[in-house]
């Protein structure tokens, strides 16, 4: 089961590289009509930097490589994004030590979830990748805890709650982040870092279909 679980794990983030690299254009392009465009280039340039790394852990288990993925995104992302991103990973690779379980899963959510409020200090509404994140985690953790469905459908739900968490983000105004010196200039805008938490986890679930 370990070897299985590491196997995953690898084609998962190969998967989540690959996605961003087809969306670093679009990533960029939201993210310069209300931030500074480098969405798209600082989530690919991290991404790059994890699959070189990962050739070097072949033999690590599971929590190791994603602890090490988040090293990687806090070192090579950059801006807002990197550290949030790395650091909320970081943090909850703890919780995967005993491998991948309904019960582990859902911990490393709550514990990326937490992580990332606690450093962003953003909250639901302000227009960032909390408002993807924090619909996909309760999602997920209630279809395994009390509708107690299959992981693979859990993750599809969670994935339609981030979908409608990421629309959620286009009608209201940032408060957080370079997206909020615009005011209320920045509605009616898709937001750049609740798409990547999307897209990451649509390869998620794809890598679990497949
Ligand atoms: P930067 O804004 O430094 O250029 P990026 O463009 O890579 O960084 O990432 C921007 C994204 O980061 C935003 O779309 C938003 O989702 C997210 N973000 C920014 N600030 C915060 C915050 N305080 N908490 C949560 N997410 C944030
Ligand atoms: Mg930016
Ligand atoms: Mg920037």
């Amino acid at each position: 089961r370990a070897d299985r679980q590491h196997d995953a794990v690898l084609a998962a983030i190969r998967n989540v590289a690959a996605r961003l690299a087809e969306e670093k254009d679009y990533l960029t392009e939201l993210d310069s009509a209300i931030g500074d465009a480098d969405h798209g280039t600082n989530m690919n340039r991290g991404f790059e930097a994890v699959l070189e790394n990962i050739e070097t852990k072949q033999d690590d288990d599971v929590a190791d490589i994603v602890k090490d993925v988040g090293m990687t995104l806090i070192s090579e992302v950059g801006g807002a994004a990197g550290p949030l991103y790395g650091g909320s990973m970081l943090h909850a690779s703890e919780q995967l030590e005993d491998g991948l379980t309904r019960e582990s899963t859902v911990a490393f959510g709550e514990a990326y979830l937490e992580k990332l409020r606690d450093r962003g200090g953003a909250s639901l509404g302000d227009k960032t990748m909390v408002d993807a994140v924090t619909p996909a985690v309760h999602t997920y953790k209630k279809s395994i805890e009390e509708d107690d469905l299959p992981p693979q459908e859990a993750l599809a739900k969670a994935v339609d709650a981030a979908r409608r968490g990421v629309e959620f983000t286009v009608p209201i105004r940032a408060n957080k982040g370079r997206a909020s010196y615009l005011g209320w200039r920045s509605v009616g805008h898709r937001d750049p870092g609740a798409t990547s938490t999307l897209f990451m986890l649509e390869a998620l679930l794809e890598t679990a279909e497949h």
